[in-house]
């Protein structure tokens, strides 16, 4: 072969490898559906290096885990109610019915059971495995959100939840747009729309009541606190916080400390369940070490931190360990 043809070979396939290089990369960068063959061959490569367990380059659950992390971690507990797992021992439902006290429940099979004629009763999320990645931003109430422009990292998650009272409209260069889960419980509960995942953190049978009532006839106006009577949500895409999961999270994370977790808390350790990489935003006092919501103007609002009934420095302190333990990411904001 002569030398100039045998140059012209070398530099064709020197140009082949740097389009299908670039191609590749490219595909990655930007999602291209029509290119999932190479983000696909990515992920391959990265769970090959992963060790496997999921497909994102680092996982909530490694083989050769953390210690302390093993010690908590229990991946038996469903954080989501079915039908089949509502049954509660006696221990967790005399515990659960402590924490807000409730008088005179009603039946609670009965009220499961006619919870689960009006929302879905479905086994949701426990899928994790080799080939899945899913990637999560669990947004808190921090006033310490404002000025941070994280909305379009917190819009690039699969899973983005928010929670209680968590307003996006104005907000949405700081907090994201998007919201696939919403945590909320009755005396905190916002209208959503159709598309939102509605998840009920049920302190107590009423609440469990409340959800049929809100979603059906309205009857049910009052708590301990004056509820919405109905709410906009799709009953087909609500989900319950199981109450077992609730002691769970309680005792093993925060070894009874305060009387029972933030709705922050509970929304941390559902995401550390159902999802591979969990990104926080919106936890803890802004720079000026205030504790406000980011929609309040009033910076000593200090709505969270003095409540009473959470322990707010524990929670925070085992939030700062999850992330020294790079179980998950924290944003801390502005
Ligand atoms: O105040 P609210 O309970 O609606 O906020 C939701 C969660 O956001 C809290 O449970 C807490 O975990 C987090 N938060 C925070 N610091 C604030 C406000 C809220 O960490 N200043």
């Amino acid at each position: 072969m002569s030398l100039p043809r045998r140059r012209r070979i070398r530099t064709f396939f020197l140009l082949l490898c740097i389009i299908t290089f670039t191609t590749f990369l490219f595909s990655y960068t930007f999602r291209d559906p029509s290119l999932y063959f190479f983000k696909y061959a990515f992920r391959l490569s990265d769970n090959f290096f992963s060790k496997g367990l999921c497909a994102c380059r680092q996982c909530m659950t490694e083989l050769e885990d953390d210690a302390w992390f093993v010690e908590r971690f229990n991946q038996s507990i469903h954080p989501l109610m079915t039908r089949e797992n509502s049954v509660l021992s006696d221990e967790t439902f005399k515990w659960w019915q402590w924490l807000q006290s409730e008088k005179k429940p009603a039946n609670y099979s009965g009220v499961v059971e006619e919870l689960f004629q009006v929302i879905p009763d479905e086994v949701r999320y426990m899928d994790t495995g080799p080939d899945r990645c899913r990637t999560c931003a669990v947004v808190g109430n921090s006033g310490n959100l404002k000025g941070s422009q994280y909305g379009g990292l917190i819009d690039s998650s699969d899973f983005i939840i928010r929670m209680n009272q968590a307003p996006t409209n104005g907000f949405e260069e700081d907090v994201g747009a998007r919201t696939t889960h919403h945590i909320m419980y009755p005396e905190s509960a916002i209208d959503l729309d159709n598309t939102t995942i509605l998840v009920l953190i049920p302190f107590k049978t009423l609440d469990l009541q409340w959800m049929i009532s809100a979603l059906t006839t309205g009857t049910i106006k009052h708590t301990y606190l004056p509820v919405p009577a109905r709410i906009k949500a799709n009953k087909d895409k609500v989900l319950i916080y199981n109450p077992t999961f609730f002691k769970y999270v309680y005792e093993s994370w925060l070894e009874g400390h305060g009387r029972y977790p933030s709705t922050g808390f509970l929304t941390l350790l559902f995401a550390i369940h159902i999802c591979d990489e969990v990104n926080l935003f919106g936890f803890g006092a802004d720079q000026y070490g205030n504790w406000h919501h980011y929609w309040e103007k009033n910076h000593l609002a200090g709505a969270f931190r003095f409540t009473g009934v959470h322990d707010g420095s524990y929670e925070y302190n085992v939030t700062l360990l999850l992330a020294d333990k790079h179980k998950i990411r924290m944003f801390k904001g502005r």
